[in-house]
């Protein structure tokens, strides 16, 4: 038994088996998607995108659980599958225990440029503790926590659910530092980015668009009390925020449902969730593979008070922003209206006749039949808004989601 995942990696053997057992604390518990290989995905195994969102990830995933010994170094442990399912919510309780890992085998050695995400999370848990213990010439002692750099490195090791022995009875290691949460507010006013943050808000509305990688990302438009309250919304602070989820943020199912049911913000059934390990970045807040979901009951300090208030519309408004817009309509462009109806299951737009209903579609997407297609509608319309100049017209893209098929018969589609 060792104190250092160094001297156990020197004494790992040709298999990359480490050779000594290694006492450590789990910092992290997150699961990230499982990689499949390019055979499978030339043989159509391969799910298309946009059905990442609708479908469950949790087949395909595997549980990660970041690791620190004494002397400050981290190692990513992979597990592997062991038939059944991961259950984060069992593996979330190992955060903060001592552990001796053993039989784990190192895969990689990833440095800070080449793996930048799992460096905001090391990152955020830099300095350590406690001070580590360092090497000064012969002898070991522990310096001062500001003298020492953060690592440039992470082992990233593949190990078994066994390979984590845990250590039974005892308080959270001095070692681990748990994410502390913070209102939305605090966080968008220190503008730390690229450093993690954690934080619990309420959806208010959930949008899904194409991302430049040709995945489909989801996008949420979160806001708690701190954004809504009497000081909301001053400064720099917006009063919504744009949550980012990357395909690699691997959702549990009990989280898509509640992004799926979702209610208005105000109302006791609002989604409210907890968003973990999360990176800011210019515009928003990203969720990648280190950030843990997971639904919410209720808001840290109730509902949020009505009516929800979003920014207006203004001339500096970014891209990309949830806000208010009132106007008096000037005209709508006619020619250009159309609806369209799209898989109500994936959004897919590939949807083909039921070969025995005529009443019902398959997606030839996610190859569910769909009974009631969400309708989706193209409208433009103009808006007179003197609020944001005297002579100002704002061009209004209306995208409304109608389920059922009453519309989509009434209009036909183009
Ligand atoms: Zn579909």
């Amino acid at each position: 038994m060792c104190d250092s995942l160094l001297e156990a990696l020197e004494s790992s053997g040709s298999t990359g088996t480490l050779g000594r057992l290694v006492q450590v604390v789990v910092q992290r518990v997150y699961t990230v998607p499982f990689p499949q290989s390019s055979a499978l995905k030339h043989r159509g195994l391969w799910t298309s995108p946009g059905t990442e969102v609708a479908t469950s990830q949790s087949s395909s995933s595997r549980v990660c659980v970041l690791v620190q010994d004494s002397w400050g170094v981290f190692g990513e442990v992979r597990l592997q599958q062991s038939g059944s399912e991961p259950h984060p919510q069992r593996f979330q309780a190992w955060e903060g225990r001592s552990c001796v890992l053993r039989d784990v085998t190192v895969v990689q050695r990833v440095t800070r440029d080449r793996c930048v995400h799992l460096f905001s999370l090391i990152d955020s848990l830099w300095p350590p503790a406690l001070p580590v213990t360092v090497e000064c010439g012969a002898a070991t002692c522990e310096e001062s926590q500001v003298k020492v750099q953060p690592p440039s490195f992470c082992y990233r090791l593949s190990g078994r659910e066994g390979s984590l022995l845990l250590s039974q009875g005892h308080p959270p290691s001095p070692l681990y530092q748990p994410a502390v949460l913070q209102s939305l507010a605090e966080i968008l006013q220190a503008e730390r980015r690229g450093v993690c943050c954690s934080f619990i808000a309420a959806v208010v509305f959930v949008q899904l668009q194409d991302s430049d990688a040709g995945d489909r990302e989801s996008w949420l438009f979160v806001t708690d009390a701190s954004l809504q309250g009497a000081s909301g919304g001053r400064g720099s602070c917006s009063r919504c925020v744009a949550v980012c989820l990357r395909p690699s943020c691997s959702l549990q199912d009990s989280v898509r449902q509640a992004i799926g049911s979702s209610s208005p913000p105000s109302s006791s059934s609002a989604c409210w969730l907890r968003f973990k390990d999360a990176v800011l970045q210019q515009g928003g807040v990203v969720c990648l593979e280190q950030t843990v979901v997971s639904p919410e009951p209720a808001g840290p300090s109730g509902p949020l008070p009505r009516p929800l208030v979003l920014d207006p519309l203004s001339p500096d408004t970014p891209p990309n922003t949830l806000c208010s817009l009132s106007g008096v309509v000037l005209g709508v462009e006619e020619d250009s209206a159309y609806s369209w109806p799209v898989c109500s299951v994936c959004e897919s737009e590939r949807l083909e006749i039921a070969p025995d209903k005529t009443s019902a579609f398959v997606c030839t997407a996610c190859g569910v039949v769909v009974e009631k297609p969400t309708v989706k509608l193209h409208l433009e319309v103009f808006l007179s808004c003197p609020t944001l100049g005297p002579q100002a017209t704002v061009k209004v893209k209306v995208r409304s989601h109608v389920r059922g098929r009453q519309l989509w018969k009434r209009r036909g589609h183009r």
